[in-house]
C-alpha cells in the first residue's frame, strides 16, 4: 500500500465564527491508498470540516494536508493561479457524496447528470459516453440511464450521485452521511456500492452516525471537539465502550449486549460487532453454564 493522504497538525478555524475556536484542531493522520475508513463523532465534532479539508473545499488555517503528494499549508506562497491548479487537481482525485441526493443532481435525465463532470473536463464525446456507461454500471443503474431522477427512490438517486462522482475517476470518495436520509433498503444499496468500489481499489472515507455501518470499515476515526480522539480497527475502537459513551456515542447493538453481560459478570470479550459472532459467544457461554 502507498500513502494517499497525510494530515500534519491540520487545523481549521472558520473566519469570524466560534470565537476563533477551531472546527478542526491539530489532526495528525495518514491514510493509505485503498483503505476503507469510517469517521464517527457527534454533531459539530468537525467531521464535515475535516472532509472539506481532505478535498480542498477548505484550505487549512494551520498545519498541512498532503493529497497524493500535493501539499497544502497556510503559508503557501504559491501564487493564485498555481494554488488554483493544485486545488483543482486534488478535487479531481477526491470526490464527495453528500447527505441529500436531491441537492446533488443537476440534470433532468440520469445519464446527462452523470455526464456533467466529464463534460466540464472537456473530454471528447465518445470518452464521456464510455465514462457515463462505466459509472452507471458500477452503481448498477445502467438500466435507468434515460430516466428522470425525480422518478427514482432515494437510494437510486444517491447511486446516480455516486456515478456522477465516479465519472471523474477519483482515487478516493468521501461519503458525508450519504446514507442518513435513506430508508433501510436505500442504505443497503449505497453501502454495497461503497464496498464494491473499495474492492476495486478506491479509497473510501465514510462519515456516518450509524455504528453498524462504521463497523464495516477496516478502520475507524473518532472525532470530538475538532480533535481526533481514537483511530484504530473497529474491534479495538468499539472495545472502548466507556470512552465512546462519555462523548455521547453509541456502540453497535451486538457490542452493547456483550458489554452489559460482561458488566453482569460473564466472561465475554469487548469490541465484538458482528451479531452472529456475539450469538456464538453467548451460545457457548450457555452450554458452559448448563454443563456446570
Ligand atoms: P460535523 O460534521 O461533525 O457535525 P462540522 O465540521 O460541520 O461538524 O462543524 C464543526 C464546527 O464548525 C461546529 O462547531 C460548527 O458549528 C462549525 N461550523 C461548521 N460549518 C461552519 C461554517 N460554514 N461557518 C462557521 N462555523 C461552522
Ligand atoms: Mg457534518
Amino acid at each position: 500500500m502507498s500513502e494517499f493522504l497525510r494530515a500534519e497538525h491540520l487545523t481549521f478555524v472558520y473566519p469570524d465564527e466560534n470565537n476563533g475556536i477551531p472546527a478542526v484542531s491539530d489532526v495528525n493522520l495518514t491514510i493509505q491508498k485503498g483503505e476503507y475508513v469510517a469517521i464517527l463523532g457527534h454533531n459539530g465534532s468537525g467531521k464535515s470540516t475535516l472532509a472539506k479539508l481532505f478535498n480542498l473545499i477548505l484550505l487549512p488555517t494551520g498545519g498541512s494536508i498532503t493529497v497524493d503528494g500535493i501539499r497544502f499549508f497556510q503559508e503557501d506562497d504559491a501564487d493564485d493561479a498555481e494554488l488554483e491548479e493544485k486545488v483543482y487537481s486534488v478535487r479531481r482525485r477526491v470526490g464527495m457524496v453528500f447527505q441529500n441526493p436531491d441537492n446533488q443532481l443537476v440534470a433532468s435525465i440520469v445519464e446527462e447528470d452523470v455526464a456533467f463532470g466529464p463534460e466540464n473536463l472537456g473530454l471528447p464525446s465518445n470518452a464521456i459516453r464510455e465514462r457515463v456507461d462505466w459509472a452507471l454500471d458500477a452503481v448498477d443503474m445502467r438500466g435507468y440511464a434515460r430516466r428522470t431522477p425525480y422518478s427514482l427512490s432515494g437510494g437510486q438517486k444517491q447511486r446516480v450521485a455516486i456515478a456522477g462522482v465516479l465519472a471523474m475517476k477519483p482515487a478516493c470518495i468521501i461519503f458525508d452521511e450519504s446514507t442518513a436520509m435513506l430508508d433501510p433498503r436505500g442504505r443497503r444499496e449505497v453501502l454495497s456500492v461503497m464496498e464494491s468500489l473499495n474492492r476495486e481499489g478506491i479509497t473510501v472515507l465514510h462519515i456516518t452516525h450509524y455504528m453498524e455501518e462504521a463497523a464495516r470499515a477496516n478502520r475507524i476515526i473518532v472525532m470530538n471537539d475538532g480533535r481526533m480522539l481514537i483511530d484504530g480497527p473497529p474491534r479495538e475502537v468499539f472495545a472502548r465502550v466507556d470512552e465512546l459513551k462519555e462523548i455521547g456515542l453509541e456502540v453497535p447493538q451486538a457490542t452493547e449486549l456483550l458489554f452489559r453481560l460482561r458488566a453482569a459478570g460473564f466472561d465475554l470479550p469487548l469490541g465484538v460487532t458482528d451479531p452472529h459472532e456475539a450469538a456464538e459467544l453467548i451460545a457457548a457461554l450457555y452450554r458452559e453454564v448448563c454443563h456446570e
